[in-house]
């Protein structure tokens, strides 16, 4: 099963994405963090995107379909695919066609998380993950059960993204407004888009991807 989950900044895709990967054994193939890695590593590509992703702007559509080619290609053939953040343009989409039919793939579903504009920014400024194991929290809708220690691997390491602050958050809502939203239709004349709402809680639309995939 290879599928989509879109929605603008904040919308829980990771967050879904993760919870596909530990219960059905999916992968996430997530673009911004293949990209935050690039950075951290200070690979070429991560030198060329830094500025762009500080901004809140997007990478280019080269740049980030090589990213998720290569990472198709070292996957096993079996392995349903989770696309997180990508793709973002219609360009990318095209890409991406194109990319799965190299690998014999064929994409199944595209489940758009439908969420309040207003509540991102909340959302957006209360992310932290921890530092080690990636697991993501927020600090008022999924703190760690225990204060300071992640649930997953007992770290007490936590980070912050540098992109998520208010002023960033708008010009990536309006990246997706005027970029992603508008490739929706691509997929709608396929007839393989669901939509979720993704103002409830985090278990509701869990159950919810869960039984438009047939779990
Ligand atoms: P995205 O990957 O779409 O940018 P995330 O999955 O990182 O979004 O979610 C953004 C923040 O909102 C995280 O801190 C996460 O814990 C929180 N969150 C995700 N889904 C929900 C939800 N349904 N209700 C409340 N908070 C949520
Ligand atoms: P979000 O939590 O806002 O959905 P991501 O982690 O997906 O954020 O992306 C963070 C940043 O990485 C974006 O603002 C953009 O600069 C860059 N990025 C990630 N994925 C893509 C993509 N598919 N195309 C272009 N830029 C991307
Ligand atoms: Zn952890």
């Amino acid at each position: 099963m290879n599928i989509i989950l879109l929605g603008p900044p904040g919308a829980g895709k990771g967050t879904q994405a993760k919870r596909l990967v530990e219960r059905h054994g999916m992968r996430q193939l997530s673009t911004g963090d293949m990209l935050r890695a690039a950075v951290k590593a200070e690979t070429p590509t991560g030198l060329r995107v830094k500025a762009v992703m500080e901004a809140g702007e997007l990478v280019s559509d080269e740049i980030v379909s090589a990213l998720i080619s290569d990472e198709l290609e070292a996957m096993g053939k079996d392995i349903g695919a989770i696309f997180d953040g990508y793709p973002r343009t219609a360009e990318q989409a095209r890409s991406l066609d194109d990319i799965l039919s190299a690998h014999g793939r064929k994409l199944d579903s595209v489940i758009e998380l439908e969420v309040n504009e207003d509540a991102l920014v909340e959302r957006i400024t209360g992310r932290f993950t921890c530092a080690k194991c990636g697991q993501g929290y927020h600090d008022k809708f999924e703190r760690p059960k225990v204060e300071g220690v992640c649930d997953k691997c007992g770290s007490t390491e936590f980070k912050r993204r540098p992109d998520d602050n208010e002023e960033t958050v708008r010009t990536r809502m309006a990246e997706y407004r005027a970029k992603t939203a508008p490739i929706l239709p691509i997929y709608e004349a396929r007839g393989i888009v669901s939509r979720v709402d993704g103002m409830a809680d985090i278990d509701v639309v869990t159950a919810e991807i869960e039984k438009i995939l047939g779990y």
